[in-house]
């Protein structure tokens, strides 16, 4: 590839703060709220013009993995967000999961950053970090007002695609494409009898695989469910596969590919499914889906032999899905450090575990949990002038189990 020099120029620095929280999803706004709470004066920093990610932007409704198969393990961020959901009436209990209306996320994230007093940068890329060694001196933050740098002692990446690992060249992790799971863009559809359509899509499983074969799509990853409306449903059924999500030409060419396989789904289906006759799109998510891209080599790298392991500085619990070993999983506080950073720490999909175990921890409450890790450490860290590994974990879980509802 060809390379041409840019020359150097002066960027301008628009701000300063403790914590810096890099990307807008349930991760990071659990960990501005956290740090903010803890003292911190805080920034977050989320290239879209809201907050919350694939949960809002994603479309990804539904918060599961709020159980260990018994009892409630997620308690903190994610049942303080259930809880101003439902007293908008914008969510429901379905078994051990929480439907919820993701505009009315957008407003609850937004009022959690306003009352928290963290100063949020909505439209604004990170795309870069200004190093002294190991240390992050500020991120460099790109939109329509230019290129600018914000500074900050501490910096949680919330990016879900680990952008601050690439940027400081901290050690990760990525699974060869073929092998990472499929992007999906998820769509919502009125205008359908929902009693209906299950009955089809229950009873007659085969012919609705053929269907969704048809309109190209190969893997099961996925399903749909009723939205808190009549008539409504949403799908997370359309499957990209061989896309890296930290590749902008792959990106494109799944948007495209996403879209091709909503409009073939949602026409095939008013033909052949008895209740999908009057169905239309609703609309199709702002940002695609992506389950799978970096996960950081951080100093505890946690695999299947972890599982039946009690670790002393358990930070989180995630689901435990492989049927082995403790339940829940118990997620260390090295999974969210490396050694190789003096100042930046990890939440939601991007921390160091294996690819095999991804899919414990990277559903909402698990990340938000995480994200209260991170936000929390952060805090502590500015307050004591250590690095972020160095945080004493015994006084980090005294902190989160003071302000587990706060
Ligand atoms: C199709 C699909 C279905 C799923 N289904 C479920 C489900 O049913 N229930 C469940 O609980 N979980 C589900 N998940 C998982 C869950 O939604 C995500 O793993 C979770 O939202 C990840 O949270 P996060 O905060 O780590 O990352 P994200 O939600 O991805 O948020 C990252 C944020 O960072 C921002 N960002 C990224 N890079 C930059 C940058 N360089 N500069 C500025 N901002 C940046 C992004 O815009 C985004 O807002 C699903 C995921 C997918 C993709």
């Amino acid at each position: 590839m060809e390379h041409l020099i840019e020359a150097p120029h002066e960027v301008p620095v628009t701000g300063e703060y403790d914590v810096i929280v890099v990307g807008g999803g349930p991760a990071g706004v659990s960990a501005a709220v956290a740090a903010s709470r803890s003292g911190a004066k805080v920034a977050i920093v989320e290239r879209y013009g809201y907050l919350g990610g694939q949960a809002t932007g994603g479309l990804v409704i539904l918060i599961v993995g709020l159980t260990n198969g018994k009892e409630r393990i997620f308690k903190g961020f994610c049942e303080e967000t259930v809880n101003r959901l439902k007293k908008l009436n914008a969510a429901k209990d379905i078994d051990s999961h929480v439907l919820f209306d993701p505009e009315s996320m957008k407003y609850i994230f937004d009022c959690f950053i306003e009352e928290s007093n963290v100063t949020p940068y909505y439209h604004c890329f990170v795309s870069g970090t200004i190093m002294v060694k190991n240390r992050v001196q500020g991120i460099i933050i790109e939109g329509k007002s230019g290129r600018r740098i914000i500074k900050g002692r501490m910096f949680v990446d919330a990016t879900g695609d680990g952008d601050l690992a690439k940027y400081c060249n901290i050690p990760f992790d990525i699974a060869p494409k073929n092998d990472l799971l499929p992007v999906t863009l998820g769509f919502r559809v009125g205008g359908i009898d929902v009693d209906k359509v299950r009955k089809y899509t229950t009873e007659n499983k085969t012919e609705y695989m053929n269907l969704l074969n048809e309109a190209g799509i190969s893997t099961r990853i996925g399903g749909w469910i009723q939205t808190l409306h009549h008539n409504e449903a949403w799908f997370n059924i359309s499957n990209i596969e061989n896309i890296n999500s930290t590749s902008c030409e792959d990106m494109t060419k799944a948007e495209i590919q996403g879209r091709k396989q909503v409009f073939k789904i949602i026409e095939s289906f008013r033909k052949n499914i008895p209740g999908f006759e009057a169905g239309y799109l609703i609309d199709t998510a702002a940002q695609l889906g992506v389950r799978d891209s970096r996960r950081i080599k951080g100093k505890h790298y946690y695999t299947n032999i972890d599982l039946t392991k009690n670790f002393d500085d358990t930070v989180a619990l995630a689901p435990n899905y492989t049927g082995t070993g403790n339940n829940p999983i118990q997620i260390p506080y090295g999974c969210l450090v490396s050694p190789k950073s003096e100042n930046v720490i990890f939440a939601g999909r991007c921390i160091s575990i294996s690819h095999e175990l991804l899919d414990s921890i990277r559903e909402i409450p698990c990340c938000m949990a995480t994200g209260r890790v991170a936000g929390t450490a952060s805090a502590v860290a500015v307050k004591n002038s250590t690095q972020i590994g160095m945080v004493d974990v015994n006084s980090l879980r005294e902190c989160l189990k003071s302000s587990l509802s706060g």
